[in-house]
């Protein structure tokens, strides 16, 4: 049985951060039955651990729901501006969007992002209101915003409440109503987009696809393009939101494909399934723009005889995380590692920390950094991702670094603050535009300012109410040096930093100084440095002990010594030995706490 693809209306959530999308998901799944009162849980759609405990989703999650009639895929996708790209993914399998903003909060700067990027694709798009529940809520001004930035229609507009349920039945019918139905054919050779996978022990790859045309059977002979990989599938589905097998899936749904591949390098995201007799037949679908790694750091297992299943890991979350980018390193001090490429800072936690829960792994992170690009006295160019990697200073001719574009949303009351801000992190203001009782501000600022800490501050600065989206524009030359670390006299490569020339010093310094706070006393006195070249410029000593930690417990409080004991053990398992001291992992970030 196939289903008629005018019944069909497939959809994203898209929004800024915290503005409601999981939470209307869990309201639609009610109001369509789709799960039961009982077996709702709160933001069901999150269902990693990591999004539960962190109040955020990271990964794009669809489900299938049923209602009068009608068929809906819905995607729920992330917020935060790291996973702009699981939000492209998400809209390339649907024809409309949900654009929910807060109606305290107004646009914020993934609003606007993700709004054009839905705009774009040419998706139909419904305005949504939320949280008009609240008090503080702000409807009409917010309707306003919309109207004068997006240049949304009035009558468009639905406002909601997705935490008491408030007009959310009203969704459905603006759905139907404005978000076009599907328009592929059923009886053409088949094309499936595959927008995202995951890896099942038992099943292979599972392939996340929109059908665009044509049918998919179970017992069909599948053949994805990019990789030229036959196979039949072992089992078709779709989410409701959990797995559920079905006969097949038509033109216009979405669904999922068990392939029973265990190679996972066989399965690439934006590639497109067809059958096999049909292979010379079509063209592939056009896919998705390769994500750009945006910043690097390296892993290396603790104990080194996991570096085998830590690369087994990545090459896993690749899957599911199609711009997770990675190779394989040496360093002198850690052993071997993965230098690892991520969109930005939160993306580089969660994968460090799904590494570590999901797969057991111990890991030593050294501290992210942007990739420059360096033109040598040759002439030669070349993209540094590490510090490590820097040639000698009398080697480079040029350095430059990636610049970007950002966009800041604040109430106008914290200009000052933003101005100040910015301008400490080499910020260029390009344009201030009013929005509503707040400002729009441009600026032209380099990355490797907005992936220490900026984010961070930014919301300190304006009380958490200023929002941030960026986007690369190319490469520009800096005057940077690379500073390095010394413990104990030792250049400590993996704790070398680049900075740029004017501040070295005064990151030196604050660098030592917090290396001072978190690295562990050692049984001699130890000397922390930080150099340009040879030319030391800030100056730490570390005490030594006097005695063995727990000495002085002997027949003691015994259970005082346990814990000590166990507080070394534990310390211990993110510690590496370099020269004759152990730096733990904290050393790796003080570099950040700058
Ligand atoms: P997402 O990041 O867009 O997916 O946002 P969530 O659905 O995770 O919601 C963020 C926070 O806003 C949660 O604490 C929700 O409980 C809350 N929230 C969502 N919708 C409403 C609403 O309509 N009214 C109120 N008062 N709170 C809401
Ligand atoms: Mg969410």
């Amino acid at each position: 049985m196939s289903t008629d693809a005018q019944i069909i209306r497939n959809f994203s959530i898209i929004a800024h951060i915290d503005h409601g999308k999981t939470t209307l998901t869990d309201r639609l799944l009610r109001l369509t039955n789709t799960v039961s009162d009982r077996n709702l849980i709160e933001r069901m759609m999150d269902s990693n651990p990591i999004e539960k405990e962190r109040g955020i989703t990271i990964k794009l999650a669809p489900v299938r729901m049923e209602h009068e009639g009608f068929v809906y895929n819905l995607i729920d996708t992330p917020g935060h501006v790291d996973f702009g790209y699981e939000v492209s993914r998400s809209l390339a399998a649907c024809e409309g969007a949900l654009l929910v903003v807060d109606a305290t909060q107004g646009i914020q700067a993934q609003t606007l992002s993700n709004f054009e990027k839905a705009s774009a694709l040419g998706l139909d798009i419904i305005p949504v209101i939320n949280k008009i529940d609240l008090p503080s809520a702000e409807v009409d001004n917010v309707s306003l915003e919309l109207m004068e930035v997006l240049h949304i229609d009035l009558e468009k507009i639905v406002r909601v409440s997705a935490k008491s349920g408030l007009n959310v039945e009203q969704l459905l019918p603006a759905i139907r109503k404005n978000i076009r139905p599907p328009v592929g054919k059923t009886d053409t050779p088949l094309r499936s987009l595959v927008f995202t996978s995951v890896y099942h022990p038992h099943k292979g790859v599972i392939a996340y696809v929109k059908v665009v045309e044509g049918k998919l059977t179970i017992q069909s002979k599948l053949r994805l393009m990019a990789t030229d990989t036959s196979f039949l599938p072992v089992e078709l589905g779709i989410f409701s939101p959990q797995m559920v097998p079905v006969d097949t899936l038509s033109a216009g749904e979405v669904g999922y494909i068990c392939t029973g591949i265990k190679d996972v390098s066989k399965v690439t995201v934006g590639d497109t399934i067809t059958e096999e007799q049909t292979v010379k037949l079509i063209e592939r679908l056009p896919g998705y723009k390769e994500p750009q790694p945006m910043v690097y750091m390296e892993f290396y297992p603790i104990d080194g005889d996991d570096f085998v299943l830590l690369q087994d890991a990545m090459s896993k979350l690749t899957l599911h995380d199609a711009a997770l980018r990675y190779a394989s390193t040496h360093s002198p001090a850690l052993g071997n590692g993965l230098r690892v490429g991520f969109l930005g800072i939160l993306h580089a936690e969660i994968v460090r920390e799904r590494l570590e829960r999901e797969f057991d792994l111990d890991l030593i992170a050294t501290s992210p950094s942007v990739s420059y690009q360096i033109t040598d006295i040759s002439g030669k160019d070349r993209e540094i991702k590490t510090p490590a990697d820097m040639p000698d200073p009398t080697q480079i001719k040029q350095i430059r670094e990636p610049m970007t574009t950002a966009t800041i949303f604040t109430p106008k009351i914290y200009l000052g603050a933003v101005m100040q801000l910015t301008e400490d992190h080499r910020g260029v203001l390009l344009g201030v535009q009013d929005v509503g009782s707040r400002v729009r501000c441009q600026y032209r600022i380099p990355l490797a300012e907005l992936i220490v800490q900026f984010h961070d501050q930014l919301k300190s600065v304006t009380s958490g109410f200023a929002s941030l989206e960026y986007e690369l524009i190319g490469y520009e030359p800096v005057d940077a040096v690379k500073l390095n670390i010394l413990v104990h006299n030792e250049v400590v490569e993996p704790l070398s930093v680049i900075v740029v020339r004017d501040r070295a010093e005064q990151i030196g310094r604050a660098i030592t100084k917090k290396l001072k706070e978190v690295l562990d006393r050692q049984m001699f006195e130890v000397s922390i440095q930080a150099a340009i070249g040879g030319k030391v410029v800030a100056r730490e000593t570390l005490k030594s002990y006097r005695k063995d930690v727990t000495q002085h417990l002997y027949g003691g409080d015994a259970t005082r010594r346990q814990k000590l004991l166990k507080k070394q053990v534990k310390g211990k398992k993110r510690m590496k030995e370099i020269g004759k001291v152990n730096i733990n992992q904290e050393a790796f970030m003080a570099v950040l706490e700058r």
